[in-house]
C-alpha cells in the first residue's frame, strides 16, 4: 500500500504543493546504493518511464541508445523550463537539488557520459544545485541561459552548450547523434532524472507525474499524482476547480484546448494522445465559467507569435496571422475567408518550424474549431464581450500569456 501524503500548503508564496501518491515531492527519499549501470535502464524500462519534458518518449530507450554509443559521449540535466504554466521542475531543483544530481550521476554512469552539465535558466535553481554540487562534491557543470520558450528545446540546449544561441536547430542530426561538441549527448529533463533516481535508490518509481495546476481554481500549485489518475479527480481532490469550468489548456501551451470532456480522462501519455491532445509537462490551465477558451487560445497564440525564435519563416509569418485570425474572432471582425484561412492554417502549417513550437500553435487552433464548435459559432454571430474585455484599453492587441511564476514563486 503506498502512503498519501496529506496535501498541504507549505509554498510561502500561497502556491500549494500537495500529492495523492508522494514520490517526487516526499521529502524522505531514501539513498542507498540501489541501481547502477545496465541494471537501472532494465529497471528504468520495467517501470515504464516516459521523459517529462513533454515528449513522453520512453526513457529506457534513450539510455540504451547512448550506452550503445561508442567515444565520448555527455549528459545534459535539463532544467530550462520554458513552458510558462509550469513550475515543477524549478521547484525539483530548488527543493529537490539532490536528487536531480543523483539521477543525473546515475544516469552518465549507465551511458558512460564523460561530462555532466546541469541546465538552467532560474538563477535561484543554479544556486541551488551549485550548493549541493558543492556539498556532496559531484563534479558537474551548472549552465545558465537567457529564459525563453525555445531555449529548453533539445538542440537549443546543445546549441547553446557550443557556444551560440539558444535556438533550436534543424534535425538530423539529434543530440544523441551529435550534441555537445558533436558528440552523442543525451538531453534529458531534470524531472524525468529525479525520477531516475527513485527508481535506482527505491527500486519505484515513474508511476507518478508532477502537475502544475492553475487557472479557475481554489489552490493553485504544484501536485503529484498516480498516472492513470482521471483529470476530474486530479482536480476535485487537490487544487478544486471553482463551479462551471469549460475546460482546460492541457500540458503546457503544446497540447492545446480541451473542453469539460477532459475530467473524464486518464492522466496518461496515450490516453490523452487519443483524445487528440497531450501530457506534455503536466501543466494544466483551468477555463472558467467566466474564461472565454476563444479568448484563451488568443492570448497563448500572441505568445506564440511573441516567443518564436524567429527563425522559420513559416513559424515567425504564421503564428502572428493565427494570433491575428483568433483575435478577429473575438471581436466578431472575422469573415468566411479568415476562418477558413485559420482553420487551414491549423493543419497545412504543421511539420513547416525547426522545433514543435509551430506543430503546437497550430495545434491549438485547431483545439478551438474541434472542441469548442459552438464558441466559434456563438463568436461569428456577435463580439464577444469577453474577449473584448481582455483588450487593453486603446489597443487591438493583447499580450497577456506570459511566464506565471518567477523566481520566489518555486
Ligand atoms: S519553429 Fe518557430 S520557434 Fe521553432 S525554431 Fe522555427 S521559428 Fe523558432
Amino acid at each position: 500500500m503506498i502512503p498519501a501524503l496529506s496535501d498541504r500548503d507549505d509554498a510561502a508564496d500561497g502556491l500549494a504543493v500537495g500529492a495523492l501518491t508522494a514520490r517526487l515531492l516526499a521529502d524522505d527519499a531514501a539513498h542507498g546504493p540501489g541501481l547502477t549501470g545496465q541494471a537501472l535502464i532494465e529497471a528504468v524500462e520495467a517501470a515504464g518511464l516516459r521523459g517529462r519534458g513533454g515528449a513522453g518518449f520512453p526513457a529506457a530507450v534513450k539510455l540504451a541508445t547512448m550506452r550503445a554509443s561508442p567515444g565520448p559521449k555527455y549528459l545534459v540535466a535539463n532544467g530550462e523550463e520554458g513552458e510558462p504554466a509550469s513550475i515543477k521542475d524549478r521547484w525539483l531543483m530548488r527543493r529537490r537539488p539532490h536528487l536531480v544530481i543523483e539521477g543525473a550521476r546515475r544516469a552518465a554512469e549507465a551511458i558512460g557520459a564523460e561530462e555532466t552539465f546541469l541546465y538552467v535558466s532560474d538563477p535561484h535553481s543554479g544556486a541551488s544545485l551549485r550548493a549541493a554540487l558543492a556539498g556532496c562534491g559531484e563534479a558537474m557543470t551548472v549552465h545558465e541561459v537567457a529564459p525563453g520558450y525555445v531555449a529548453g528545446e533539445e538542440t537549443a540546449v546543445v546549441r547553446a552548450l557550443n557556444g551560440g544561441p539558444a535556438k533550436p536547430t534543424d534535425k538530423p542530426p539529434r543530440p544523441y547523434q551529435s550534441g555537445v561538441r558533436n558528440r552523442p549527448t543525451l538531453v534529458s529533463n531534470v524531472e524525468t532524472l529525479a525520477t531516475i533516481a527513485l527508481i535506482a535508490m527505491q527500486g519505484r518509481g515513474g508511476d507518478t507525474i508532477l502537475l502544475t495546476i492553475t487557472g479557475a481554481v481554489e489552490r493553485p500549485g504544484l501536485y503529484e499524482v498516480p498516472l492513470g489518475t482521471k483529470l476530474g479527480e486530479a482536480l476535485d481532490r487537490l487544487a478544486r476547480p471553482f463551479p462551471g469550468m469549460r475546460g482546460v489548456l492541457m500540458g503546457g501551451f503544446f497540447a492545446g484546448l480541451l473542453n469539460r470532456r477532459a475530467l473524464d480522462l486518464p492522466l496518461t501519455h496515450d490516453a490523452l494522445r487519443e483524445a487528440g491532445s497531450g501530457l506534455g509537462c503536466g501543466a494544466i490551465i483551468v477555463i472558467g465559467a467566466d474564461d472565454c477558451p476563444i479568448a484563451a487560445a488568443g492570448d497563448v497564440m500572441a505568445y506564440f507569435a511573441r516567443e518564436n525564435a524567429g527563425q522559420c519563416g513559416a513559424c515567425f509569418r504564421g503564428t502572428p496571422a493565427m494570433a491575428k485570425a483568433i483575435e478577429a474572432l473575438g471581436l466578431g471582425t472575422i469573415d468566411d475567408a479568415g476562418l477558413a484561412k485559420l482553420k487551414d492554417w491549423s493543419v497545412s502549417l504543421r511539420g513547416r518550424g525547426a522545433c514543435g513550437t509551430l506543430d503546437g500553435a497550430a495545434h491549438l487552433a485547431s483545439t478551438i474549431f474541434r472542441e469548442f464548435p459552438e464558441e466559434v459559432a456563438r463568436h461569428r454571430a456577435e463580439p464577444c464581450p469577453r474577449c473584448r474585455a481582455l483588450l487593453p484599453a486603446g489597443t487591438t492587441t493583447r499580450f497577456r500569456a506570459s511566464r506565471q511564476f518567477d523566481c520566489a514563486a518555486a
